[in-house]
């Protein structure tokens, strides 16, 4: 499981990384569909903020 914490600046790099369409727009930061997340973790490699972590489900 995925959170994004407010680090996030919204700059919208781990929205079009994701190759599932996993990470959604959202009001201040995106939104990680968990169900459609494989955990293959490109987008916590992209993120120039450091803001995406993995934390146990
Ligand atoms: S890459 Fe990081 S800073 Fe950019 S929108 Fe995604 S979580 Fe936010
Ligand atoms: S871990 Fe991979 S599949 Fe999950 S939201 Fe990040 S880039 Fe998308």
């Amino acid at each position: 499981m995925l959170t994004i914490d407010a680090r996030c600046t919204a700059c919208g790099l781990c929205l079009v990384t994701c190759p599932e369409g996993a990470l959604v727009p959202a009001r201040h930061r995106p939104t990680v569909v968990a169900d459609r997340c494989t955990d293959c973790l490109a987008c916590i490699e992209v993120c120039p903020r450091d803001a995406i972590t993995e934390v146990p489900a």
